[in-house]
């Protein structure tokens, strides 16, 4: 048994950037991949996670070195 995909996680921006649960950011957090959610809406496109997972990784990975 395991897990494929969730749909549900944190709320991020295009900077990968954590928002609280009013939009705001909130300072030093950043995420992306499985644990980010609203990405794809109530259902996936097979195959299309990891494409996702590569570039906000790479973001998030970016500014979290930078902040
Ligand atoms: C069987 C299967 C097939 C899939 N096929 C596809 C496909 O064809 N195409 C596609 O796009 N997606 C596919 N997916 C989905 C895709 O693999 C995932 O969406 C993607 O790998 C998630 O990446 P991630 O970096 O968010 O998480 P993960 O890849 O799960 O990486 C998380 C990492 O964190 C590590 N970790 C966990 N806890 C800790 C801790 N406390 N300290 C340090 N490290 C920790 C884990 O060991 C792991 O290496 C598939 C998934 C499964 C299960």
């Amino acid at each position: 048994i395991y897990v494929h995909t969730s749909l549900d996680g944190l709320k991020t921006d295009e900077e990968a950037r954590v928002l609280d649960k009013d939009g705001r950011v909130v300072l030093g957090l950043f995420a992306a991949g499985e644990v980010v959610g609203g990405v794809f809406g109530k259902d996936r496109i097979g195959g299309g996670s990891l494409a996702n997972c590569l570039v906000m990784g790479r973001i998030s990975g970016r500014n979290a070195a930078r902040s």
